[in-house]
């Protein structure tokens, strides 16, 4: 008898491939497991086992597997299913899934690159002989790749010697991340050795007689050693004698204390004193509600206004999961809002929670996995950012979705692009557990669901300690620009709000969305922007073809003299970002601390926390920020919110534009005020009666529903259709142009649907690579298995043809 393993690759092949096992091997492997295989003439694989059997390929010869790298499955059935569905709603290979699923370090293959870990020796005598080998390797070349490592050892079984390894910590893989913020150290104050026994104290006493003060904080140093059992910061002390930092100072100064210093353990988490709360009556009552929601629908909407306490509900409704023995998954929309909501789940939960997320090293995302694998009880709360869907959950009980509207949840780049909220609900289905989305600004899509009675809906509409929503303001900049009442891009209105906020102590968020690298088109007199109009987007400037151009249906005019509405010949092309706000800030207010947050800033992996941190404790009086600062965070002394020009936001090239205006105001101007002052939140726009801005202005999100919903509907977008996008790349432009046309045409022919394009893209060139677009508009009537079916089919033919072969397709279901 001979005996075969199906198995998954991580690439981009839709097909699985069969090895050949030996019969001890065959009983041994489990369906889940690694094993590395030979792929190709000299290429190594980790790959995953999806089944065992006994019959052999028909089309080529099986080859013989290297190595199992498990003793027991690392993957389990849930997540095989899972991930199957992944693959083809999104219309990508398993093994896609596969690749990106895997923290690194768990699918090595021959090309992966290693480097030894500075300043991490390791005797020699605690080596085995092979990895002694590699490291040598590593003194006299700064990386190797596995491959190099085959050749060194003499043998190809060598991924459970880097394993180990790495897991020593002598090796990194070439793409993690370098940490640039150093731990934080914190303070600690002991009493000098010599003074610990019980006659020399009495002795010191005595000796600060004349030293009262000092003297006290002695005692009050004993009170604390005898309440507390590890080590006293100094800000324990500090807090709790109520003397000051200078009195411990002279202390140290007379050898009587001693300062050291210690790592702050970010991963080992501890649960604080105090972190009880109770919920409110409006929070209890939502509460409630929600749990009756859940029990007739499987997911749920949870539509609460900013600081409206969101999070302490979360946290009430995980722990009853959590107490019948379940694991829940709390996903938030971007690494930037894990540090606060970290902080905040362990205060409550202590070392229950896990946290999972692409900054963390490669070692500590294999922590996090095997904790879930053996449903540790340090993993019953997982946080994490939408990859954290992968882990190998076996008992999901709920899964959280905030900020559920967040575009963040749709991965664009590489495959699978998919959509984490909604995978989480295929998720929860299969482990049939629940889901509650929530936000205060919900997505079209989730809202119409809610509408169409298929997920159960519960509003808050009060903020926590009934403090009021912001005032909001709008400026109009037309008239500031004309009555020179302008300084750089700052109205007279928003420079006296910021001077008078800081003035008070308090503190002021300055948001500019910085995405708006397409420049557009702008009137200077009016403001106009010229619009597409069967598609109601904003017409895209292409500099290079000075032309104007819809991104949707590839409408197009000749770059305008002048203003369509106004005739003016003042027309400029628009687009400012963050850095030349922070710089005019700083001219401004010479003498005030200007921060910035944005994609440069944060880079790292506590690049956040600096910037969070920092602004938490009043370090920086106006914070400048893209729409990571729009999202969930809490910061208790922001009493004034300033958006510099919301127009940016209205006339983005795409059919959310107005939707996610409305959702950035509203979530950025709910950072202002959240404890007990009323906010005020200053919006500068050249259209103040723009419906959105208006919506906005009288916190009305139904309104916007309920215009956008309509539009959505007679521009055949989503809820009512689906939209998938093919997107062509070649180097050379007129290849390109033939074989999109070729696709476009055969898709048209076999599909009774909309099929748009040929379209170039306002971005037209990314890498000398030349792009086009295909937008399939699918009717929620039509049958999506078998529109793509016909999709998969048209690429094949299309991938046969030898001159467009080279052309690459990527394939983009519920684009964004
Ligand atoms: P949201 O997520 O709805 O924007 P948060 O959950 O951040 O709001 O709550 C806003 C603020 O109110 C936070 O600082 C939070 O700690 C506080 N808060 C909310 N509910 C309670 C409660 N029941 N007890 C004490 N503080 C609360
Ligand atoms: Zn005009
Ligand atoms: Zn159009």
């Amino acid at each position: 008898m001979l005996y075969f393993i199906e198995v998954v690759l991580p690439l981009a092949v839709a097909k699985t491939f069969t090895y050949q096992v030996s019969e001890a091997e065959f009983n041994y492997i489990q369906i889940g497991m690694r094993v590395a295989v030979p792929f190709g003439k000299t290429k190594i694989y980790t790959a995953l086992v999806l089944d065992k059997n006994n019959t052999p390929p028909q089309l080529y010869q099986a080859k013989e597997i290297h190595q199992i790298l498990d003793d027991k499955p690392v993957i389990n059935l849930f997540q095989i299913e899972h991930w199957k569905w992944i693959a083809s709603y999104y219309m990508c290979s398993l093994g896609e899934v596969f690749r990106s699923a895997l923290p690194s370090g768990y699918i090595l293959e021959s090309e992966t690159i290693i480097s030894a870990k500075q300043n991490h020796d390791i005797p020699n005598e605690e080596l085995k002989d092979d990895e002694y080998l590699i490291l040598e390797a590593l003194k006299s070349q700064s990386s190797i790749t596995i491959q190099e490592v085959i050749k060194i050892l003499g043998k190809k079984t060598v991924f459970p010697v880097i394993n180990k390894l790495l897991a020593k910590g002598a090796l990194v893989l070439e793409e993690e991340i370098s940490e640039q913020y150093k731990p934080k150290l914190v303070r600690y104050i002991k009493l000098q050795d010599e003074f610990l026994q019980q006659d020399k104290l009495a002795e010191l006493l005595v000796l600060l007689s004349n030293a009262k003060k000092q003297r006290e904080l002695v005692l009050h140093y004993f009170q604390l050693q005898a309440k507390e059992k590890g080590p006293i910061s100094l800000k324990k002390l500090v807090e709790l004698s109520g003397c000051s930092a200078t009195i411990v100072k002279s202390l140290v100064d007379k050898a009587i204390f001693e300062e050291y210093y210690l790592v702050k353990d970010r991963v080992a988490f501890e649960k604080e004193e105090n972190s009880q709360f109770t919920l409110s009556e409006a929070q209890q009552n939502a509460f409630d509600s929600i749990k009756t929601n859940l029990e007739e629908f499987d997911v749920s909407l949870l539509h609460g206004v900013t600081a409206s306490g969101k999070t302490e509900i979360y946290i009430k409704l995980l722990e009853e999961y959590i107490q019948a023995g379940k694991q829940v998954l709390f996903l938030l929309p971007e690494i930037a809002l894990t540090t606060q909501l970290v902080q905040r789940l362990t205060a409550y939960f202590g070392n229950e929670v896990a946290v999972f997320h692409s900054k963390y090293t490669n070692n500590e995302r294999i922590e996090v996995w095997n904790q879930v694998l053996e449903n540790s009880p340090k993993a019953k709360v997982v946080i994490g950012v939408r990859s954290a869907l992968f882990l190998p959950f076996s008992n999901l009980g709920c899964i959280i979705v905030d900020e559920e509207h967040e575009q963040t949840y749709k991965q664009t780049d590489p495959a699978p692009r998919y959509h984490a909220r909604d995978a989480a609900i295929v998720l929860a289905r299969q482990h049939k557990a629940k889901v509650l989305l929530g936000s205060a600004t919900p997505s079209l899509e989730t809202y119409y669901n809610v509408q169409s009675k298929k997920y159960g809906l519960t509003e808050l509409n009060i903020r926590y300690g009934n403090v009021v929503l912001p005032e909001i303001e709008l400026i109009d900049i037309k008239d500031k620009y004309f009555r020179k009442k302008m300084t750089g891009h700052f109205s007279d209105v928003l420079l006296e709000g910021i001077t008078e906020t800081i003035a008070n102590g308090e503190q002021v968020i300055l948001f500019q969305n910085r995405r708006g690298f397409s420049p557009y088109v702008e009137c200077v007199t009016c403001g106009h922007v010229p619009h597409c109009p069967s598609c109601d987007v904003s017409l895209t400037y292409y500099k290079f073809k000075n032309q104007l151009r819809c991104h949707y249906c590839g409408y197009s005019i000749a770059n305008p003299t002048h203003c369509h509405t106004c005739q003016s010949v003042d027309l400029t092309t628009k687009g400012f970002g963050t850095e030349q706000i922070e710089m005019e800030l700083k001219a401004i207010y010479p003498d005030k601390n200007i921060g910035r947050m944005d994609q440069d800033t944060t880079r790292g992996k506590f690049g956040f926390e600096k910037i969070i941190d920092s602004f938490k404790n009043r370090e920086i009086d106006v914070l400048v920020g893209t729409q990571m600062l729009a999202k969930g965070l809490d910061f208790d002394n922001v009493t004034m919110v300033g958006i510099l020009n919301a127009d940016n936001l209205l006339n983005q090239p795409n059919f959310r534009a107005y939707e996610r205006a409305f959702q950035m105001i509203m979530q950025v101007s709910g950072r202002a005020g959240r404890s007990e002052k009323q906010g005020k939140v200053l919006i500068q726009t050249y259209n103040p009666y723009h419906n959105t801005i208006q919506q906005v202005l009288s916190n009305d999100y139904l309104g916007m529903y309920k215009e956008q919903i309509y539009e959505r509907k007679n521009f055949k977008y989503p809820p009512f259709f689906r939209l998938i996008k093919l997107t062509l790349k070649h180097r050379d432009f007129d290849r390109l142009k033939e074989g999109s046309l070729w696709f476009y045409n055969v898709l048209v022919q076999s599909l009774p649907i909309p099929v748009l394009g040929p379209e170039e893209p306002a971005i037209n060139r990314i890498r000398n690579e030349y792009i086009r677009t295909i937008m399939i508009k699918i009717p929620t009537t039509a049958h999506l298995g078998n529109t793509k079916a016909i999709i998969t089919k048209m690429r094949n033919s299309f991938e046969a043809i030898p001159q467009y072969r080279s052309i690459r397709v990527t394939i983009n279901v519920d684009v964004y």
